[in-house]
């Protein structure tokens, strides 16, 4: 599908400010000011940052109020330049910062405005992120929320029913929910997604240190929730290359490539930037702790490989248990076999239930729905206020 989805939009008159003039900080300003930043989000202890398009640009997908935005160029009478599809787009180095950056503890939650679904398939937890306008590859359940994250953009926007039905099972033996499946991209008159909005704005309170990144600040409520952080006493740190609405109100205002600005900052923290390695859906960010199976335990008891004491058997393996996911994987096929027959008939397609999945011609998104508990890869020095052994995710 063509990434400009702006065009499936409704007509809208009132697009902001297009086309504003960029402007670059020197290479010793900049310097200095990523050195700022760094000390500030050393000395944060709730780190929430908002994104918008800039930071997918670099992924080859255009923003709209750029120099060459899709709007601006719309107001010029011109047709915006694609590289990508929404499918084939990589995550931006900043993207992949992000996720570091999560990993290592220092960024608490991620606000995002994107609907390109990047933050998502780079890995970046589900449970630390609010997409404020959706996302292009998720479609909800009317009837009871749940979402499903697919490998191919929904291909329909504004909140509409895609055609799909819930195949969300309560229970052993129970029906599936069976509830229309719609788009979660909102068309301009559409309410923001309570949930997320609720947790931005909590998130947006709590937080000491409000980071922005390639947006223009200019939409409401997504572009004044930095305002909040700033009312209960937090700083507001601005990155973007065109001035923004709320400029006046940074403590800080780095006028430099997004991507740019990450990797120096992300050396300055000692700090190295994840490797993308496919599509990685990632639901929760609190370790995997969960239970094995019974049957798996049982089995591994027999085999004698190896005895472990009553709690230590309730931790999942650091190495992925293929076991354990077949099991998985057949669970979810039988649960298919008892659904109505023109449910089987469906292509098997990604959904965050699914561990392993298809896919044609392209690789099988990863899914996972713990963060896994892997040491973070440090580079330098560790700073003082973060140590390997500290839990990641206390808050
Ligand atoms: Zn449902």
């Amino acid at each position: 599908m063509s990434v400009n989805y702006a065009a499936g939009l409704s007509p809208y008159a009132d697009k902001g400010v297009c086309g504003l003039p960029e402007s670059f900080d020197s290479k010793d300003e900049l310097r200095e000011k990523v050195e700022a930043l760094a000390q500030l989000i050393r000395n944060s202890q709730y780190l929430v940052v908002h994104s918008g398009a800039g930071i997918s640009t670099s992924s080859g997908i255009p923003d709209f109020r750029g120099p060459k935005g899709v709007w601006t160029m719309e107001e010029r009478g011109e047709s915006p330049h694609f590289d990508t599809t929404f499918e084939e787009a990589r995550p931006s180095l900043t993207h992949m910062a992000l996720l570091g950056l999560q990993r290592a503890g220092h960024l608490k939650y991620l606000i995002s405005q994107n609907v390109d679904g990047l933050h998502v398939r780079s890995g970046f937890p589900r449970d630390l992120l609010s997409e404020l306008h959706g996302n292009m590859f998720v479609e909800e359940c009317e009837k009871c929320g749940r979402q499903y994250v697919r490998d191919k953009v929904i291909g329909v926007m504004g909140l509409k029913p895609t055609g799909k039905y819930c195949e969300e099972v309560r229970g052993r033996g129970l029906r599936a929910c069976r509830g229309k499946l719609i788009s979660t991209i909102l068309d301009w008159e559409d309410a923001l997604p309570d949930k997320d909005l609720n947790r931005a704005e909590d998130a947006s309170r709590r937080a000491d240190l409000a980071l922005t990144l390639g947006t223009s600040l200019q939409i409401k409520p997504s572009g004044d929730l930095p305002l909040v952080t700033k009312r209960k006493g937090g700083k507001v740190v601005i990155i973007n290359l065109q001035p923004t609405k709320h400029d006046k109100h940074a403590h800080l205002r780095i006028n430099g490539y997004v991507d740019e600005v990450m990797s120096q900052l992300m050396g300055l923290l000692g700090l190295a930037i994840p490797k993308w390695e496919g599509p990685t859906i990632c639901e929760s960010s609190a370790p995997d702790l969960k239970p094995l199976p019974a049957i798996t335990v049982k089995k591994e008891v027999k085999k004698g490989v190896k005895k472990e004491g009553k709690g230590e058997g309730r931790k999942r393996p650091a190495e992925p248990n293929m076991k354990e996911e077949d099991e998985e994987t057949n669970v979810v096929k039988k649960e298919r076999a008892e659904a109505p027959a023109d449910e089987q008939a469906k292509d098997f397609q990604v959904c965050t239930d699914s561990i392993l999945v298809q896919t044609q011609n392209r690789e099988p998104i990863r899914v996972e729905r713990h963060q896994k508990e892997v040491p973070y890869p440090l580079i330098g020095v560790q700073t003082a206020t973060q140590s390997p052994t500290a839990p990641r995710h206390s808050q």
